[in-house]
């Protein structure tokens, strides 16, 4: 074990959250080995702000709970304490043993009915055997997420060279990554995002092993590949991780119908890129972002391709759009559970396309008003930016909002029907003509 003092690294306790050093503070009172671990040792060492602070020790998720009365076990795959302080939450977790080992070397009565469990393709179904700081070291992803920080010897732990990958600056998935990604294929994404995030290279045989493994990415559930799609594309990195899953061949575990669109949707791909930009600038001035929009534009060439095909059937365009829309959120819904909060805007956005065609009268007024307005606007004005042909919709619906409400009513105001009071629907006489 590496073990580096506190002249030889960075890490200062004033940038770790008073919060965080109270939890290790209590557990080593308690009699417990207490560390700052994973992605906030890494981003400090980068002289970066630790998003949030996770602490590994070895009292048992039990033992812990029975030390912060403000603290609730969670999680089944890996048993975890989160301990609360206002709206900030440190994760506790248990130092981790080897899977095949018997659970004789965890520290609590309790491990032994929380062992862990393989499936027969060698997947980790379970992992809650506990044990040392080195055994939980040689279980984490990447080297860089392996460091530990003592905060009162202010030393740092390094088993697994990770202070080695971080001078050069490279991602490395710790132990035999065929063996690692079997475990947990969702390991491959996560070396994919983290590259983008931190503009790391990849080690080659980490990099290697991606193409045998990749397929196992198809027995991972759709609700963990649904929250592992929300850090890879809300992380703030989206078009960087975007270009790795693309190089990688890897996004077609989590849009394999938009892969296969892209290759007959001439704009397709620059839209999907503009909407990573897009996010990736928003998030970074601390504007919301909803996956809705995203999600929306990483299906649009599937919706697209099936609303042309539709058309052409001679199929009415509402009917047409709302058709291909379901049928893209059913396909896509196979591989990532996306939850209806989101789809039913996605929906929305869509169809929005084609409202906005209509560029007069009440209807398209009622339009700007709409609560979806903003972000189907938004959308369209990607499409364009990509090269899709709209007929200078974006510069109307841009220039319309600029004006005042009676200019605007003045200008939207349906050709031919202006004037003409007391006319509604029932009483408009047919064009037959
Ligand atoms: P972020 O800044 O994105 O939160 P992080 O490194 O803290 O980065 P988390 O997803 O919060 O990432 O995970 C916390 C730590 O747990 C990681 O640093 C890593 O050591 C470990 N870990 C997470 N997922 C896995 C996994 N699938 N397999 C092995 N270890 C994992
Ligand atoms: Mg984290």
């Amino acid at each position: 074990m590496n073990i580096i003092p506190r002249d030889q690294h960075c890490i200062s306790r004033k940038h770790i959250s008073d919060s965080a050093l109270k939890v290790m503070s209590r557990l080593r009172k308690g009699g417990f080995q207490a560390y700052l671990v994973g992605g906030a040792v890494r981003d400090l060492l980068r002289g970066a702000h630790p998003k949030d602070f996770d602490v590994a020790t070895d009292a048992t998720p039990e033992a812990v709970n029975e030390l912060f009365r403000n603290s609730r076990i969670i999680g089944r795959r890996f048993r975890i304490v989160h301990v609360r302080f206002g709206r900030e939450i440190i994760e506790v977790t248990t130092f981790r043993g080897h899977h095949d080992s018997t659970p004789d070397t965890a520290q609590s009565k309790g491990a032994s009915k929380h062992h862990s469990q393989q499936s027969a393709s060698g997947l980790l179904l379970r992992d809650n055997v506990y044990g040392t700081l080195a055994e939980d070291a040689a279980r984490r992803d990447l080297t860089i997420n392996a460091l530990y920080y003592d905060s009162e010897k202010f030393e740092v732990f390094d088993q697994v060279d990770g202070l080695e990958d971080m001078a050069q600056q490279q991602i490395r998935i710790i132990g035999d990554p065929d063996q690692r990604y079997t475990e947990d294929p969702v390991r491959m994404l996560r070396v994919l995002r983290f590259a983008a995030k931190l503009s790391f290279g990849i080690a080659p045989d980490t990099a290697a092993a991606i193409p045998r493994c990749a397929h196992l990415l198809e027995q991972i559930p759709s609700a963990r590949l649904f929250d592992e799609f929300l850090k890879l594309f809300l992380g703030g990195y989206a078009a960087a991780t975007l270009d790795q899953l693309i190089q990688h061949d890897l996004l077609r575990y989590l849009f394999p119908e938009t892969c296969i669109a892209l290759e007959e949707h001439p704009t397709g791909q620059a839209l999907v890129e503009a909407a990573m930009v897009s996010t990736d600038v928003r998030i970074a001035a601390d504007k919301p972002v909803t996956p809705a929009f995203i999600l929306a534009a990483l299906l649009w060439p599937v919706v697209d391709n099936a609303f042309q095909r539709r058309k052409a059937g001679d199929e009415p365009p509402m009917v047409a759009i709302h058709g291909a829309g379901q049928d893209a959120i059913s396909a896509a819904a196979q591989h990532l559970s996306i939850p209806r909060r989101f789809s039913q805007p996605m929906r929305e956005i869509w169809e929005f396309q084609l409202r906005l065609q209509r560029k007069t009268g009440r209807k398209a007024l009622e339009l700007l008003e709409h609560r979806r307005f903003r972000a189907a606007y938004d959308f369209l004005l990607l499409r364009e930016q990509a090269g899709e042909e709209t007929d200078g919709l974006g510069p109307w619906w841009t220039e319309v909002q600029t004006l005042s409400k009676p200019e605007r009513e003045e200008k939207m105001a349906s050709k031919g029907r202006r004037n003409r009071p007391g006319r509604n629907r029932t009483q408009r006489p047919k064009h037959t003509e």
